[in-house]
């Protein structure tokens, strides 16, 4: 498909594309919330509350969770059909930065969780951006909403290990460290 110019397409297309491969999935809050009010979450946090513009940044904001969550599940695209999308559809940058939040769901959980911590610090900057957003987002969620197995245990497990990732990142954004620290601040 032809790249949109208009910043404003640009976004448009990465939100259609979100909401249709995310179409049947649902978070893990006991109300089993819509999972495309995720990746929204992220797009207020970063150009609301943090003031960035960046349409490669919000793109691959609305599509963080596309590789991961969405692609190699059965009636979706493969993982390398996926990044070719993203490539066409919406350039370099925007593939870098979705590649760089994607974990490799082959690998046992702790070691996904450990990796994160291990590469936060050399991601490019706007996914580092995009990063902090999930971060904070996912925070609020667990103290707004929490998946409703959850033990308080877990929920501080959360929280500790997303301050690891953030600390590796510090001096990226400070708006955003700010607010991140500030959520931080309300642990279970
Ligand atoms: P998971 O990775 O299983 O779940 C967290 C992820 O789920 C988030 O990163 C988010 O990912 C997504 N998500 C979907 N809905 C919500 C929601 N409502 N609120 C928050 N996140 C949501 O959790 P972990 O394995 O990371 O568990 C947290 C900690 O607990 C870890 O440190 C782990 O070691 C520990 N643990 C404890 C257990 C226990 O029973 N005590 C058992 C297993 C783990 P995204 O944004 O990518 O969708
Ligand atoms: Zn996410």
């Amino acid at each position: 498909m032809e790249r949109r110019k208009e910043p404003i397409c640009q976004l448009i297309d990465a939100l259609a594309l979100a909401a249709e491969a995310h179409r049947h999935q649902r978070r893990k809050d006991a109300d089993a919330s819509p999972y495309i009010n995720h990746p929204i979450s992220l797009l207020h946090i970063l150009s609301i509350d943090a003031g960035i513009t960046e349409p490669s940044v919000l793109c691959a904001a609305a599509l963080h969770d596309y590789l991961e969550d969405c692609c190699g599940q059965a009636g979706q695209p493969s993982v390398e059909e996926g990044r070719s999308i993203l490539l066409a559809r919406f350039g370099q940058d925007v593939l870098a930065y979705v590649d760089a939040v994607s974990d490799d769901k082959r690998l046992p959980k702790q070691e996904r969780k450990r990796l994160q911590v291990e590469h936060a610090a050399s991601a490019p900057f706007g996914a580092r951006l995009v990063k902090l957003a999930d971060k904070i987002a996912n925070l609020r969620d667990i103290q707004a909403s929490p998946p409703a197995d959850w033990p308080l245990a877990r929920r501080r497990e959360y929280f500790d290990w997303a301050k690891q990732v953030v600390d590796r990142m510090r001096g990226t954004h400070a708006s955003l460290e700010a607010l991140f620290d500030a959520t931080y601040a309300g642990r279970p």
